[in-house]
């Protein structure tokens, strides 16, 4: 039979297990999983001997910064560094000038993402406007950010939603639309308490002050407390963001128990980055330690990203420039706070792969499978199988990875894992059937990426009356981001 590529010789992750087996593209799809032995003419022949061949990343929380913010990201260099990162579709968030808050300005983002992007792209819009909520759904939007956070760019104020009954207005809104809806969760009157009371306590106004006034535990599940009541309430499709405090975790595991539809990320910066990289990097690796040196945190979400209570591990990507930094440096509380994750993001998982500390297959399940099964795309996307799009990625799990600032791709052109040695790394990365970057340099061209649109899940109600001891025949269980079985690996 004759094929496009054949990627030959690796271990192919399906959502059924790994197999040893060569894996066959033809189009933008994949064709076939078979043998080494089975006879095909193919035009391209990738080696993949010693390497596994997983799903693309789908990152469901990318800051391009387009429009308004270009000096510090934009469609070309995200989507190139996401390309070199094993990322292959990721959604942008609203939080860029003019706000993504309108049909208008999305569809005024959307051209010039169409342009400009390598890989396939989404877009968030803001839930703040509530006439906008429907009619964004009926033009394609992805789904909705919320930020309870507020202050300075990037958390803009005129995207802020603290009000519960504000929130309880937009997820009502938004639920009838079936889309996924993300919150950054934050107490912010209560963080601001705080802070006014350490700093006139003594405490120096200096990031290290700041890093712990904003992770504090109580700032985060006192508002994801409200968020699941709302969401009890309104039914809207929950994804709630950066759950890196124990107690939020405990809620959430509690609501997904009650069946509520409820999702929940974690992004890298909160449990990887550490004091002594805060300490040498300064503002470009807060909130280094934090959460890192407190153990009941710690493993808290760890059993969370392995019992799936975390569904997805998402790269918060947010570039800011060495200016922006500095001001971030100067006075946190109203600085730009984020940092470039695409690059290196991957390999920050596998290097806890090597290390044992989560198998490849529930690293998958967080990073390719649920954030695609949120966004209603699977398996088109996030996985490998007959059918799905040829999104794919050799992976080398012996290879030395040594971030530096100048392997970058982002605009703003550093890492904060810069000076880390890392073990595992993407080494090819395929986009529906066109290798689009390899080896750290990107082969794909502006413009090949294609828009993701909204998928609506609207739950249907349930009404009327079974009479009970009825016979039925049990079925096929239902996957469900929230009720995982972890695949084992052969
Ligand atoms: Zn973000």
């Amino acid at each position: 039979m004759d094929v496009d590529v054949r990627i030959k010789n690796g271990v192919v992750h399906t959502p059924s297990g790994a197999v040893e087996a060569d894996l066959l593209v033809r189009g933008e799809r994949i064709f076939g999983i078979v043998s080494r032995d089975e006879e095909t003419r193919a035009a391209l022949e990738i080696d993949a001997t010693g390497k596994h061949v997983v799903p693309g990343v789908v990152d469901p929380h990318a800051h391009t910064r387009v429009p308004g913010y270009e000096y510090k990201e934009d469609y070309v260099t995200s989507s190139q560094a996401a390309a070199v990162g094993g990322i292959t579709a990721y959604v942008d968030m609203p939080n860029v000038e003019p706000p993504t808050d309108s049909v208008t300005t999305y569809e005024q983002k959307r051209r010039i993402a169409e342009e400009a992007c390598l890989i396939d792209w989404g877009h968030f819009v803001s839930g703040t406007k509530l006439d906008q909520i429907m009619p964004c759904a009926e033009a394609g939007a992805t789904g909705y950010k919320i930020f309870q956070v507020s202050g300075g760019y990037p958390h803009d104020p005129r995207l802020a939603m603290g009000e519960s009954e504000r929130i309880y207005a937009a997820f009502d809104a938004i639920a009838p639309t079936g889309l996924p809806c993300l919150v950054h969760p934050y107490n912010q009157p209560l963080m601001d308490l705080m802070s006014e009371r350490a700093l006139a306590a003594g405490r120096p106004r200096d990031i290290f002050t700041f890093s712990e006034m904003y992770t504090n535990n109580v700032v985060w599940s006192s508002a994801v407390a409200v968020l699941l009541e709302l969401q009890w309430e309104t039914g809207v499709r929950l994804q709630v963001l950066h759950s890196h405090s124990n107690r939020s975790l405990k809620l959430i595991k509690r609501a997904k128990a009650d069946g509520q539809r409820v999702t929940a990320a974690i992004d890298l910066k909160y449990f990887q980055l550490t004091a002594d990289e805060m300490s040498e990097q300064g503002a470009r690796a807060i909130p280094g330690g934090l959460i890192t040196d407190d153990p009941e945190r710690m493993a808290a979400i760890w059993e969370s990203l392995l019992d799936g209570t975390l569904d997805t591990i998402d790269s918060d990507h947010a570039p800011h420039t060495a200016e922006d930094l500095k001001r971030m440096h100067e006075d946190p509380w109203t600085g730009p706070f984020g940092s470039p994750q695409y690059e290196y993001m991957f390999s920050v998982v596998l290097n806890d792969v090597n290390a044992g500390k989560l198998p490849l297959s529930v690293a998958l399940r967080l990073l390719c499978e649920n954030p695609a099964r949120i966004l209603g795309i699977y398996p088109r996307k996030g996985a490998i199988q007959l059918g799905s799009d040829a999104d794919i990625v050799i992976v080398d799990l012996e290879r030395e990875v040594r971030p530096t600032d100048e392997e970058t791709y982002n605009k703003s052109g550093w890492t904060p894992y810069r000076g880390r040695s890392l073990k595992g790394g993407p080494i090819l990365t395929m986009l529906r059937g066109k290798v689009i970057a390899e080896n750290g340099k990107v082969l794909g061209k502006p413009g090949y990426g294609k828009y993701l649109p909204g998928v609506a899940q609207v739950a249907v109600p349930e009404q009327g009356y079974l009479s009970p001891g009825l016979a039925f025949q049990p079925r096929d269980p239902v996957r469900s981001p929230q009720a995982e079985p972890a695949l084992s690996l052969r």
